[in-house]
């Protein structure tokens, strides 16, 4: 068995990653498509030289590092190189410095000989442009290219236009067409986000979020004057229907969630009973029929209180999603890699996105989670064991050996 993972080799990068370039709060401040994760990827561009890869960026910004004059089969790795604002050392980071471990493992090719590739995914975090995974979506067609100049960030500035300086300042690469039609395989290393995931996990479903705005209409008036059987209070009706999505999501499987993560009241004055209220709610399960029973509960609840207290409610669709299967025969694969290199690993689901969900739609595809050691993910105190990084390559290599 040759040296893989080389761990020193893994701490340096995803040092030198670190260093491009810390936020306030002192963790990773790479937003999506911004000069920041421009450099971390000139950066992986040249370690897929050292690995034997010819880097180049496609009309999305993603960056692919391919074998040269080779027109065979291609078994790519990789993760992505933006960060949420202040952000971990691992997330993504991880699965890029990882994926170019395994391109320079395989380089003589897998059993079938397919040759071993690298794909960085562009813009994979949402907050900037409040949309994640844009660089595989695009990818796998789920996310139209003029999509892009409807998403803006804080400044005012369009995801199209943020795209086309990030590729601007890659112009030393070479432009490519993504080459689809030859990958037989994806693999994607990631640090899990979950703390109860105590070994490697191969993750068999990934939740998609299903998002809504719910939208209450209520009478604003005299916070002194209004008797209280006479209010059609917006904000007291919202408030009962954040529980009430609490008490249906707790209804349904532990994966199951739905989080009210933003609410915005009008005219919201301390001495004015709230005339409107506007919940940002945030579904996830892993099972289609849970999400399903979860939006029907939301909508009865938002329609059945405010007809009990006579306001108006509306609910808008911001985002549909479904659960993704990831391919069922890879990751068997990788649990019995797993097993008989006695190295624990368990079936888990993600509830959060991934670039692997989207790729799935484009090739097999295998997503492997490396437990989380020290702080939260999305935190400068993530952290991941050396032990397990290793075990998640070794898993991940000897899957992509076997294949062709
Ligand atoms: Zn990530």
């Amino acid at each position: 068995m040759t040296g893989l993972p080389d761990q020193a080799r893994i701490a340096k990068r995803l040092e030198a990653l670190w260093q491009i370039r810390l936020g306030p709060g002192g963790g990773a401040d790479r937003p999506a498509f911004s000069s920041a994760e421009a450099e971390a990827m000139l950066l992986a561009a040249g370690w897929a030289r050292e690995a034997g890869l010819e880097p180049g960026l496609d009309v999305h910004g993603n960056l692919w590092a391919l074998p040269p004059k080779w027109t065979g089969g291609l078994v790519s790795s990789g993760s992505h190189l933006d960060t949420v604002p202040d952000g971990g050392r691992y997330d993504g980071a991880l699965g890029t410095v990882l994926g170019l471990e395994l391109a320079d493992e395989l380089r003589e090719g897998t059993d079938a000989g397919a040759r071993p590739a690298l794909l960085v995914c562009v813009a994979e975090e949402a907050p900037r442009f409040r949309a994640g995974t844009i660089g595989s979506r695009l990818l796998a067609g789920t996310l139209a290219p003029g999509a892009l100049t409807e998403l803006r960030d804080a400044a005012g500035t369009s995801a199209a236009e943020a795209q086309a300086r990030f590729r601007e300042q890659l112009d030393e690469l070479a432009t490519l067409e993504p080459p689809l039609a030859r990958l037989r395989a994806h693999v994607e290393i990631h640090v899990a986000q979950r703390r109860a995931l105590r070994q490697i996990g191969v993750v068999t479903r990934v939740a998609a979020p299903r998002r809504f705005e719910i939208e209450v209409r209520g009478q604003a008036g005299h916070a002194g004057e209004v008797s209280m059987e006479d209010r059609h209070d917006a904000l007291a009706a919202a408030a009962e229907i954040v529980l009430a999505i609490e008490v249906a999501a707790r209804s349904e499987p532990p994966e199951t969630v739905a989080t009210v993560g933003s609410l915005a009241v009008a005219p919201g004055a301390l001495s004015v009973i709230p005339s409107s209220a506007r919940l940002g709610v945030d579904v996830r399960a892993i099972s289609a029929p849970s999400l399903d029973r979860l939006e029907a509960a939301i909508r009865t609840a938002a329609s059945d209180v405010a007809s009990r207290r006579g306001v108006e409610s509306g609910i808008r669709l911001l985002r549909a999603g479904d659960p993704t299967a990831m391919d069922a025969g890879l990751a068997q694969a990788a649990l019995e890699a797993a097993r008989h290199q006695g190295i624990a690993a368990t079936e888990t689901w993600s509830g959060a996105g991934h670039d692997a969900q989207h790729l799935a739609a484009l090739a097999p595809t295998l997503l492997l989670f490396v437990p989380l050691e020290g702080g939260e993910s999305h935190t400068p105190a993530e952290g991941a064991d050396e032990t397990d990084i290793a075990g998640a390559a070794l898993v991940a290599r000897e899957v992509l050996t076997a294949l062709g």
